[in-house]
């Protein structure tokens, strides 16, 4: 048995008992997330931290009904053709009293309260309203990829709610490719890995979304039911080293005997790009072609496309 301990003192940080003992709670939460087995001082960034949590928490709950929400979209590139592959759909949140905030911290927020459902659930209808409205207009792209958080996954429903959404749209299921980080996949049960392999006999794609970054044995590649691979974005940032190049190499010779599509993340650089079409992996995605960009920006590139 160990033990988190979280200390507040009397009175430097408070002379009100309710107070004290919130804010002891506050710095024995920071001991579980520092591993747990230590004692926190309470500290003002704590509680400073502690609040903006808060605030998140509640301004989420109202941002779907106030409309605060919105989709980016950025380009990933097929090198060879020189054209659009396909695009990831990211999530943007502009709330009144926050202003922008990144989904790197507000998406956890809503992973730990659940409200990611019925955001799961916008991000979902509103990207298959723009796919059947882009190949409406005949644009040519392969697919769209949306990020799934690992509760929507664990949701009774979530295949069918994958293949209703594309039924009610009307497009084909193979224009859509689902992201799941590597650490969700590892986790998965025997019946949701059954679910998965059903939606890509169905057509939908599914990919591992920061591959790399999991620690997880490659046995489990044989697995899992996933046909593409996105390789991260810390390989390519380090992809100069020789043996950060090995294993780059390796990740794609893997792929290419498993069958699965890759794609480099975070490409920002013309070195980066170049390495990468000489090991062979032409599907790239990054700063380096383009940003994420809104649905106008997305459309202008899709005409030229
Ligand atoms: P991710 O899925 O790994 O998405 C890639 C992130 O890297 C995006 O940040 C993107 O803007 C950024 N990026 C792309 N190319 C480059 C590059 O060349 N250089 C650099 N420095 N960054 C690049 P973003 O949009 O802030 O998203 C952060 C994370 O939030 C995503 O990581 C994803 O895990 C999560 N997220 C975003 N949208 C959604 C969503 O709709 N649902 C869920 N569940 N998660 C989402
Ligand atoms: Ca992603
Ligand atoms: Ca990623």
């Amino acid at each position: 048995m160990t033990t988190s301990i979280g200390i507040s003192i009397f009175p430097r940080d408070s002379y009100d008992a309710n107070d004290l003992l919130k804010f002891a709670d506050l710095a024995m939460y920071e001991s579980k997330a520092r591993g747990k087995n230590t004692c926190t001082f309470f500290e003002q960034a704590l509680s400073e931290s502690y609040t903006r949590r808060i605030l998140i928490e509640n301004e989420l709950k109202e941002a779907i009904k106030n409309n605060e929400f919105s989709i980016v979209y950025q380009p990933q590139i097929d090198a060879l053709e020189n054209r659009i592959f396909g695009f990831e759909a990211l999530l943007r949140w502009n709330n009144k009293k926050l202003g922008f905030v990144s989904p790197a911290e507000f998406i956890p927020i809503a992973e730990r309260t659940g409200i990611i459902l019925d955001i799961g659930n916008w991000v979902l209808n509103k990207v298959c309203k723009k796919i059947r409205e882009f190949k409406a207009k005949k644009y040519r792209f392969n697919n769209v990829a949306i990020n799934v958080s690992p509760i929507q996954t664990k949701e009774t429903n979530f295949k069918d709610k994958i293949i209703n959404v594309c039924k009610e749209n009307e497009i084909a299921l193979s224009l859509l490719e689902i992201e799941i980080t590597e650490r969700t996949l590892i986790e998965l049960n025997d019946e949701k890995i059954a679910d998965l392999y059903e939606l890509i006999k169905k057509g939908i794609n599914i990919s591992i979304d920061d591959f790399g970054t999991g620690y997880s044995s490659l046995s489990y590649l044989t697995v899992i039911p996933i046909n593409t691979l996105k390789i991260d974005k810390s390989f390519i940032d380090n992809i100069e080293d020789e043996k950060n190049r090995a294993v780059i190499e390796c990740i794609l010779n893997l792929s290419k005997s498993l069958k699965y599509k890759v794609i480099a993340e975070g490409v920002e650089l013309k070195d980066q790009l170049e390495i990468l079409m000489n090991l062979g992996c032409n599907i790239v995605q990054g700063y380096y072609f383009s940003k994420p960009v809104g649905e106008d920006e997305l459309e202008e590139m899709l005409k030229n496309n």
